[in-house]
């Protein structure tokens, strides 16, 4: 008899971000459609996280895969070094006329960790290119998160998960987060205390006077920090922030594989805060959740500064799937619906904003912010932080109730596609706060 999915599986896979030790068995989904997932043995839940926050339009949205299957008879990959084609020309121009000024110029990579490698190397030479050579060092958030691969843990290292690995680390300085929430008084100071600090430390990073700082570049995630608990910040210190790092010629990176597509309630976190950064970094919602890849698009003058008769001057760096045109299609199609799913996003801010504040929440539940889709608030329990016991009991409440809805650790949040409707937005909110009063009222 052959082995069903979950006992093959067990025999056979290595999963990510899972203690296969004392993990629940992994459950096997035969097939989705819209917002709802539908188990191999029958059951029926609605995914409230976009699958990892890649999902914008609904789960085999016949847009997309038809898109997919047409270019698949046309041309499903051809080398990208020296050749071209039109998904991916046609895509580089969409994206440079949704992004802000000069950010026209678009390097194809595969997941969000290697478009945030992408910016890291860019940035760094860069500075080398044009004879700052001096400047090699990395600013980044606490808090941060950017990515698995090794650039992007040494950016994301202070998101407190690579502990594991941080000797092999290059360095890169941390700066505090002025995280706020709805009516947090604190809000003004927090931010003032940020930007001071980063002002000593920049200042401190000069090198000879003639030279100028040694940071290269800051990369962050502009507005909301996902992985380490969708910490926000308020869009007017972006600004002040931007202005800061660029007044000492420090790139700005923002990482924008998470906020980009609408998610923040603009098509992109740069254009709600109105700042322009030096490079952005795209995934997760740019294939509406379809194939993985990301773009990193830098302004002309990144580009330009690669021009050079030398080839070393050129940016060495490329994927055996470098701008797959089963990937750009996806793009392309997704960028077609992304216009018309404004009203959509605006109705789940909008209830979002009602739920967090009319439901009768219990007294642990505190730091209720929102950002466009993306709603979350705090359980204050003792063991807060990604590994805290609550979240792991509120999703398999959440799993037993039919809702995909997956704290991160006492954090608990709602980032669904942008298809969802209202009926299912009001079940998944109902559920929400029901988990949070059971878990409440046992502890
Ligand atoms: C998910 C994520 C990444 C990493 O993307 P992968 O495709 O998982 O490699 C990088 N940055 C941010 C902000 C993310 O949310």
């Amino acid at each position: 008899m052959s082995l069903k999915t979950v006992d093959l599986d067990k025999k056979h896979v290595w999963h990510p971000f899972t203690q296969a030790q004392t993990a629940p068995d992994p459950i096997a989904i035969q097939s989705a459609q819209g917002v709802e997932l539908f188990t191999e043995d029958g059951k029926t839940v609605l995914d409230c996280i976009s699958s990892w926050w890649t999902n914008l339009y609904g789960h085999t949205n016949p847009v997309i895969s038809e898109a997919i299957y047409a270019q698949s008879q046309k041309l499903e990959h051809v080398i990208f070094a020296g050749f071209t084609h039109q998904p991916a020309a046609e895509l580089s121009q969409k994206l440079a006329g949704l992004l802000p000024g000069g950010l026209n110029r678009v390097f194809f990579s595969d997941n969000g960790s290697t478009c945030v490698e992408v910016a890291l190397k860019i940035a760094y030479q860069y500075q080398q290119n044009i004879g700052r050579g001096h400047a090699t060092r990395f600013l980044a958030f606490d808090g941060g998160y950017h990515g698995d691969t090794f650039g992007a843990m040494a950016a994301g290292c202070g998101s407190g998960f690579f502990s594991q690995w941080q000797d092999l680390f290059f360095s890169v300085d941390q700066v505090p987060y002025p995280e706020t929430w709805w009516d947090d008084e604190g809000v003004e100071a927090k931010e003032d205390a940020c930007l001071a600090h980063l002002t000593s430390m920049i200042e401190h990073s000069y090198g000879p006077a003639s030279l100028g700082s040694t940071y290269c570049a800051m990369i962050l995630e502009p507005l909301v920090q996902g992985a380490s608990g969708m910490r926000m910040v308020r869009p007017a210190f972006l600004k002040k922030l931007v202005d800061l790092l660029k007044s000492h010629k420090i790139l700005v990176i923002f990482d924008e594989v998470m906020t980009g597509f609408g998610r923040t309630g603009d098509l992109f976190a740069c254009l709600k805060a109105d700042v322009e950064p030096d490079m952005i970094c795209l995934s997760k919602g740019l294939t509406a959740g379809f194939l993985p890849m990301s773009v990193t698009v830098c302004q002309d003058y990144l580009y330009d500064a690669f021009l050079a008769p030398e080839f070393d001057k050129s940016f060495i760096h490329g994927h055996s799937f470098t701008a797959n045109p089963l990937g750009c299609a996806a793009a392309l199609a997704g960028l077609e619906l992304l216009q018309a799913t404004a009203p959509d996003r605006a109705r789940i801010e909008a209830t979002h904003q009602q739920k967090l504040a009319d439901i009768d929440w219990p007294d642990q539940v505190v730091h209720r912010r929102l950002a466009g889709t993306i709603a979350a608030l705090d359980l204050s329990v003792a063991d807060s932080g990604y590994r805290s016991d609550v979240g792991g009991r509120l999703k398999k409440y959440y799993w037993e109730n039919g809702l995909l809805i997956r704290p991160l650790g006492n954090v608990v949040y709602l980032l669904p596609p942008y298809c969802i409707t209202e009926d299912q937005l009001q079940t998944a909110w109902a559920g929400l706060a029901e988990g949070i009063q059971t878990v409440c009222a046992s502890q």
